[in-house]
């Protein structure tokens, strides 16, 4: 038998479920019925189970004969084996189970949250999160993705409370002590995306699109904070409905925020759950971030109606193409919803993180094959998200968005309600477009990595060349060395937009860059040329010294994201020692008149970067660079928003107030932000959204033990999700070594959310006065931590080590790691290290330079 996938031989067509949760006891009792197509005469029934006691199981099979079966739990296969007598006559059957269970505290399966109702008294709520292998912790079930099946869901509750599952509600009678809540029938779907949500809820009056009621619940007193949500929500579904051209596939879709939850956001069909910063935001009060932050995961969730519920991978490995389509679809529904944030062309950033992770010898492919369930853990990364979506774009904008969007159409009508994988996307787009797109795609799908196309001019003609990017020269040498990365062809089919200007006239030109090398001859009055015109492109370009000195003398005639990887390809040719440090340097002196916020944050990122490697003594002058980089441009800014002015400037301006106060160290800054930050609480002056965040950061950076136990109060009272964010990460950026302490006890004693704790740490880990207590503390709480993080949590939590960028931390993290046999899953683990590595290399390479070069400010 297979260890990691059910016998096809009895196979579920039907669920009827019967849940009892008691949110006092912290268990759950169940009753369910599967309907069943038995193909087979067999004598055991296998399906998926797990930390559940099952009190009876019964069976009447094709012939309408019942048994009784003998139940046997394997909870290391976390599954239950039921055998009988008598061998089962096939046809249709009937299987009948009850079972109990706890609810959690671990933010899977069927799990408890915890939070303070507007009085301050503890209250409990009961919600679920069965992506990818937890629906099996709530009920016995066939829990692969390819097991599509009907639901039909009965909750039985305390009557004082509410309950929500994917479908509306059909009837709400009265049962003795509890209130049994019936809910229609789902549509013919995976288990995975199955939910129950019951506590004190209250919901938002229901917009309406077609004929689908879209509601946002959130706990008692947060209903306030659910409108923008809502709104983004109503234009998302919208959008999806004319570009999908199928109607939203449920009944009705409720927006769900639970106070304790794991990952962002969960998809289930009609019932979409969040952690709180992704659904529940102020309008008036939140920085443009924060706001794009709430319409990315909403429109990402609302995607994935019908790409991945409707139309659902066969299985794991095809989880990248569901995650990689909803954040290009997110993408283009923000866009369309709200043209003046410039989506694409932030992002840049999300494609820039996807470049820097799939630029090492440890990176992988985007779809590889996954054995068991556990292997596609390590897959919910940048690589699915981001580079996925930004593989797709690049094909969009290859195929053209119109011929693209038909195939997508083709796609989701030709496989609805079933199952499907990638071979059968690229069919379809073959289809539409005429092209043989696996021959495209394959080596960006299938093989690790990326091409850096060199673009240089030699004698009368433009070259181009590809070749892999890799930061390193070669692979890390490590301990837990796991089977050898697939080395790819090295060569991709390259879908590169030039522009060519020659006398003051630009032409563009698309060319498929298949072989090593390219050539295009040099056009009379040769001006410039920009390779990845437009900046769909998901490759580096290094352009040639004479040709880079063009482009910085014409900065304002590039598109935004032309700049933006302008900057952030030389950044990264930088760092794999393919460009001076220095060098580097003297090029984002060029920026000190940028003004798109996208562009500094690749800037003050590097900055961040280097400051993590300059030596103690060199530090004040690096704080000097990035005054003299950063200042002008808030000077031309100003510190208030002038009228007309749109949100991106003014995110701008708090990123710019923030980089200056903290990495810029200045002093002037810091008072101007002390007395700025008093008005605002008294009254007296209204501060931005945007600023204010910086203000807080900034208070923090240059902030005493004070100030640490007022925001920390601030923390704990805070009255919208995002304020609650921002003073707890403040908390990270105090600089005293007690308070440092005290930041990292929190991380463990329960003050700060177990769905929030990973996060602190690891940003701790990235912080240059916080980074060598929090490495401490990793190390003697290592097991405390795995035990209360949510299964993600420890993951993320370690990809902090990346900021231990000393010879000394980084041979101590090795140790580390290797005494304790620590395995994060997939490639995690030497993806750290070698970033570490990367920057620790960059450290012993240009130390010696960029000191000399800093001895000037
Ligand atoms: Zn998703």
């Amino acid at each position: 038998m297979d260890p990691y996938r059910l016998p096809r031989v009895v196979i579920p067509t039907r669920y009827d479920i019967r849940l009892e949760p008691d949110l006092t006891t912290l268990t759950f009792r169940g009753e369910e019925t599967i309907a069943v197509s038995i193909e087979e005469p067999v004598g055991e029934v296998v399906l998926n189970a797990v930390e559940l006691a099952i009190d009876e199981a019964v069976v009447v099979d094709g012939r309408g004969r019942e048994q009784r079966a003998i139940v046997r739990l394997d909870e290391a296969a976390e599954r239950c084996h039921l055998t009988f007598a008598e061998p089962l006559a096939t046809g249709s059957g009937r299987l009948r189970l009850s079972f109990r269970g706890t609810l959690n505290d671990k933010l899977r399966g069927f799990y408890r949250s915890v939070y303070k109702d507007p009085g301050g008294v503890t209250r409990t709520m009961a919600a679920t999160q069965f992506e990818a292998t937890d629906a099996r912790r709530a009920l016995p079930c066939w829990d692969e993705p390819a097991f599509k099946a009907v639901f039909s869901v009965t909750l039985a509750i305390d009557p004082a409370l509410t309950a929500v599952s994917n479908t509306r509600v059909l009837s709400e009678v009265s049962e003795g002590d509890r209130k049994v809540v019936r809910f229609a029938d789902t549509i013919t779907m995976s288990t995975y995306l199955l939910a129950f949500v019951v506590g004190e809820l209250e919901h938002t009056e229901p917009s309406r699109v077609g004929d689908t009621p879209l509601s946002v619940w959130c706990v008692p007193g947060k209903r306030r904070l659910a409108a923008f949500g809502q709104e983004i929500a109503v234009a998302s579904l919208r959008y999806f409905e004319d570009y999908y051209g199928l109607p939203y596939p449920g009944d009705k879709l409720d927006l769900l925020a639970i106070p304790d939850f794991a990952a962002g956001a969960m998809e289930n069909l009609g019932a979409i759950t969040f952690r709180e910063t992704a659904l529940l935001v102020d309008e008036q009060a939140a920085s443009h971030a924060e706001l794009q932050r709430v319409a990315d995961v909403v429109a990402h969730e609302n995607a994935h109606m019908w790409f991945g519920d409707l139309v659902t991978m066969s299985w794991w490995n095809g989880i990248w193409l569901n995650e990689a389509f909803a954040t290009f679809m997110e993408m283009l529904a923000v866009d369309a919803w709200k043209p003046r944030w410039q989506r694409w062309v932030a992002f840049g950033v999300s494609r820039a993180a996807a470049l820097t992770v799939d630029g090492l010898h440890s990176t992988r492919p985007i779809e590889f094959p996954v054995r068991a369930p556990r292997e596609a853990d390590a897959m919910f990364d940048v690589l699915t998200y981001e580079k996925g979506a930004s593989v797709l774009r690049m094909l969009e904008q290859y195929l053209g968005p119109e011929v693209f969007r038909q195939g997508v159409r083709d796609y989701l009508r030709a496989h609805q309600y079933a199952n499907a994988d990638t071979g059968d996307l690229w069919a379809a787009l073959g289809q539409a477009s005429g092209q043989p797109i696996p021959a495209v795609m394959d080596a960006w799908i299938f093989a690790p990595g990326y091409p850096l196309v060199s673009v240089g001019v030699e004698g009368d003609e433009i070259v181009l060349r590809q070749q892999r990017f890799a930061y390193l020269p070669a692979p890390l040498r490590w301990w837990g060395a796991g089977p050898a990365a697939s080395a790819g062809s090295g060569r991709w089919q390259v879908p590169v937009q030039l522009r060519v200007t020659a006398g003051g006239r630009d032409t563009v030109e698309r060319v498929l860059l298949a072989e090593p090398e390219i050539r295009r001859p040099l056009p009379a009055g040769f001006e410039s040329v920009v390779a990845n015109e437009g900046g769909h492109g998901f490759y580096r370009v290094r352009y040639d010294d004479g040709l880079r000195a063009r482009l910085l003398g014409r900065l304002p005639t590039l598109g935004a994201i032309e700049r933006f990887n302008l900057v952030n390809d030389a950044w990264a040719v930088t760092v794999a020692g393919l460009m001076p440090a220095t060098d580097y340097l003297e090029l984002t002196a060029r920026f000190r008149d940028e003004r798109d916020k996208n562009v500094w944050s690749v800037l003050l990122g590097s900055f961040h970067a280097l400051n993590r490697l300059v030596t103690p003594a060199d530090r004040p002058k690096l704080e000097a660079l990035v005054r003299d980089r950063v200042a002008p441009a808030l000077a031309a800014l100003g510190w208030t928003p002038q009228p007309g002015e749109d949100e991106l400037t003014r995110q701008l301006r708090g990123d710019l107030i923030r980089a200056l106060g903290t990495l810029g160290n200045d002093a002037e800054v810091q008072a101007r932000t002390v007395g700025l930050y008093a008005d605002h609480e008294r009254g007296t002056a209204t501060v931005d959204p945007n600023v204010l965040p910086a203000l807080i950061a900034v208070l923090a950076h240059a902030g005493d033990e004070g100030r640490y136990h007022e925001f920390f109060e601030r923390f704990r009272t805070a009255r919208t999700p995002q304020e609650e964010q921002r003073y707890l990460y403040a908390l990270t950026a105090f600089r005293q070594f007690p308070l440092v302490e005290q930041t990292l006890a929190r991380t463990v004693n329960g003050e700060i959310r177990t769905q929030d704790a990973p996060f602190v740490v690891r940003t701790l880990l990235m912080l240059v006065h916080a980074r060598e207590p929090a490495w401490d503390f990793v190390k003697k709480q290592w097991d405390t931590m795995d035990r209360l993080y949510p299964k993600h949590g420890l993951r993320r939590m370690a990809e902090g080590v990346i900021g231990l960028a000393t010879p000394e931390l980084e041979a101590d993290v090795h140790r580390f790691f290797q005494e304790r046999r620590v395995d994060l899953g997939g490639k995690t683990l030497e993806q750290y290290l070698e970033q570490l590595r990367v920057a620790v290399t960059l450290r012993e390479r240009d130390g010696a330079a960029l000191s000399a070069y800093l001895a000037r400010f």
